[in-house]
């Protein structure tokens, strides 16, 4: 006999439905949802083999591992010895040290109940807003551009407006790889609708730009004068919207001055493309009645991301297309519930349902919503200045959820260091391969994916609940479960919950009345529904809202949306005559962060089984480097050893990394983060993973 179970997949921001068939003997079959509106039964590469992460059980985490010594080895303890160390360690920290002493470091594939709970400890109860998550690292750029633009962190748009465009222009993002299953939405519109006109810009002439109209391969860290460029042709053309700019927006006079400053040759001169495509790409903008605009990291993950969001939206702001059918600014998420951590407010600057740490009402609100401690009025440290915090002493102790930063951040050197320094560390995982392990004082083993219940929200607000499918192994326990351990042996009040729905009713509860409100959900309704787009309020009858702003009311004081106006120059690492060429870090089609899931699959080793530097033939020539050469990129930091690839799809003069690889028993020299930089966006404090200095050469050896 088999049970079938519905579920979303735990890999990107898209969120596809999937089906899963277990047998008496427990193994899995999985096939895409046929009923689930985000992918229609379609999976890809990733998801397609998800079952097989879950089945190959040989890397997990089985047991709590402890030591009191860090030079003495970890041994098994109970979970009750591990959550009263951990309590015991915290408490003295925070009555010697202060609240602020202390982290919790998530991540955005833990579920919304998870994030929820940690939320809720960090800030309400152990008195500190010190709880960022891996996020940070791929959208909060966009999470603050649409704060500034349209008054709340609110995707406008959804899926299903990619069949209604005639226009979609994908800025700094490889959905084809990245974000697959949408793309072949993409492909099918195109195929439906040859009117259907696909704008690319991207230093790589990536998967994605086979399906684009026009290229824009622009230079590193110009997308904002291209972006400009663009909005000055609309404007010179009498392509805007005038009635959209007079009664639903603000800031257009200045944004006009702004990008009337530069000619369009001047422009594609610093962007290195022609004038003629920017002429092209706007006219496909202004005669289209239906406008996309879709990014992701190659905008956000930059000194100047939050400018490069701003910029981008402005298109579509200028031209009227948002909140109606086929249009609207859409940010892709990069991972699977990097949006329900924003509904619950699980980074260092947010509050919970989306209201306002810098408002002290709204801390009141939660105080007493909580019935704990006062909440801080300081944001907490956010996932790089926790690291750097940790080695200049001012924090002591992190906990870490389901995510790898000695990997993942950049400049990993100091994320190393910092955990070397740390006066403890617990991690909280489902494998025994992060390499962050190393350095734990406690590791709490965490249910996967399928062991445990809860909801994830993508990337166009649509929350789906993913059933439990099979027994946690060994001792592991969800991450919910383990936190509130956690909060009961700290003497918190509050976190009894006897099932995850009561953490989601809680969590919904709070939404009331919000712009985010979900008060009309819970667990039975989602069953029943697959699933559903918020705001989703008691009154609700349907499948939630598909579309924000349809009525050019924005969550701004005046209910208008903001036009931002803002110089175009990149703040990046600039190259010099030792680090001549701009290294961009990024994903490959078939991994999945830093690979402790996706690295177990084989079948997906065989797309790409190495990492590697993608070069310019040209670069590669002046430096005699050859296909499959062993190399070394360098910058001021550190270098990594790998093969070349030598390609004409990237610009002359920039090299691409993928950013999954990073083994620290091979001396981590695959690791791209050994030479990114640690800038951040002011604002948003989003790494310049896209543009750091380097050199190449040929590995010489000692
Ligand atoms: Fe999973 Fe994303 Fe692939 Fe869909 S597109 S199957 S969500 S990885």
């Amino acid at each position: 006999m088999k049970e079938t179970f519905t579920t979303t997949c735990c890999y990107c921001g898209v969120g596809c439905g999937i089906k899963i068939q277990k047998d008496n003997a427990g193994t899995l079959q999985l096939s895409g949802d046929e009923d689930h509106p985000v992918n229609k039964g379609m999976l890809c590469s990733k998801g397609m083999n998800l079952h097989y992460t879950v089945m190959d059980k040989s890397d997990r985490l089985l047991f709590p591992q402890m030591r009191y010594n860090k030079n003495r080895p970890r041994q098994r303890v109970s979970w009750d010895a591990a959550i009263e160390r951990i309590a015991a360690v915290f408490s003295t920290l925070i009555k010697k040290y202060g609240p602020d002493s202390v982290a919790f470091y998530v991540s955005g594939q833990c579920l919304t109940e998870e994030y929820y709970v940690a939320n809720k400890l960090m800030k309400g109860f152990i008195g500190s807003n010190n709880i960022d998550s891996n996020s940070r690292l791929c959208m909060s750029s966009a999470v603050a551009a649409y704060k500034m633009a349209l008054g709340e962190d609110s995707v406008p748009g959804c899926y299903d407006d990619i069949e209604l465009a005639d226009c979609i222009f994908v800025s700094g993002a490889n959905p084809a790889w990245c974000h697959p299953i949408l793309w072949r939405r993409v492909e099918a519109a195109k195929a439906a609708n040859p009117n259907l006109k696909i704008i690319v810009s991207d230093p790589r002439q990536t998967q994605s730009c086979s399906l684009a109209d026009v290229h824009l391969q622009l230079k590193p860290g110009t997308d904002i004068t291209l972006h400009h460029a663009i909005g000055r042709i609309l404007i010179e053309n009498g392509d805007i919207d005038f009635d959209f700019i007079k009664n639903h927006a603000e800031g257009f006079k200045d944004y006009q001055k702004q990008v009337m400053q530069r000619s369009v040759e001047e422009a594609a001169t610093i962007c290195g493309v022609h004038a003629s495509d920017l002429q092209k790409a706007a006219a496909y903008i202004g005669r289209s009645n239906g406008f996309i605009t879709m990014w992701t990291m190659g905008l956000n993950q930059s000194v100047i991301g939050v400018n490069k969001n701003l910029s981008l939206i402005n298109l579509n702001l200028i031209t009227g297309q948002i909140g109606k059918p086929g249009s609207g600014p859409f940010s892709l998420t990069g991972q699977p519930n990097a949006m329900g951590g924003r509904e619950v407010g699980g980074l260092a600057n947010l509050l919970a349902a989306h209201k306002n740490l810098g408002n002290a009402s709204d801390r009141e609100f939660m105080q007493q919503f909580w019935g704990g401690t006062s909440i801080s009025a300081n944001t907490g440290y956010t996932a790089t200045q926790m690291f750097e915090a940790l080695n200049d002493g001012r924090l002591k102790a992190i906990w870490i959820m389901g995510t790898n930063p000695l990997v993942s951040l950049p400049n990993a050197r100091i994320a190393e260091e910092a955990l070397k320094k740390a006066k403890f560390v617990v991690v909280q995982e489902i494998s025994n391969k992060p390499e962050t392990l190393q350095y734990a004082d406690v590791i709490l083993p965490a249910a996967a994916w399928a062991e445990k219940e809860g909801t994830m929200t993508n990337s166009e607000r649509r929350i789906t609940y993913l059933n439990k499918i099979t027994d946690a192994l060994g001792e592991a326990r969800p991450d919910a479960e383990i936190l509130c351990h956690f909060a009961k042996k700290m003497g918190f009040e509050g976190f009894d919950y006897a099932h995850p729905s009561e953490i989601y009713d809680e969590h919904v509860r709070l939404t009331e009345g919000t712009h985010v409100d979900m008060s009309g959900l819970n667990y039975s309704i989602l069953k029943a529904k697959r699933s559903v787009q918020w705001p989703y309020k008691k009154e609700e009858k349907g499948l939630g809202q598909q579309r924000l702003f349809i009525d050019r009311k924005f969550y701004t004081p005046s209910q208008k949306a903001i036009i931002h106006s803002f110089e175009d120059s990149n703040k990046s690492e600039q190259p010099s005559p030792a680090y001549p060429l701009i290294l961009t870090t990024g994903r490959i089609r078939d991994q999945w962060h830093t690979m402790s899931k996706t690295g177990k699959v084989n079948k997906l080793k065989k797309h790409i089984a190495n990492a590697y530097v993608e070069i310019h033939p040209e670069d590669a020539k002046t430096r005699k480097i050859k296909e499959n050469d062993l190399v070394l990129v360098k910058s001021v930091r550190g270098e990594v050893r790998v093969n070349a690839k030598i390609s004409a799809s990237i610009r002359e003069g920039v090299v691409f990394l993928p950013m999954h690889w990073g083994k620290i028993l091979n001396r981590d020299l695959n690791r791209a983060n050994n030479i990114t930089n640690n800038l951040l966006d002011p604002i948003s404090k989003e790494p310049d993973f896209k543009f750091s200095a380097v050199e190449v050469a040929l590995y010489q050896k000692p």
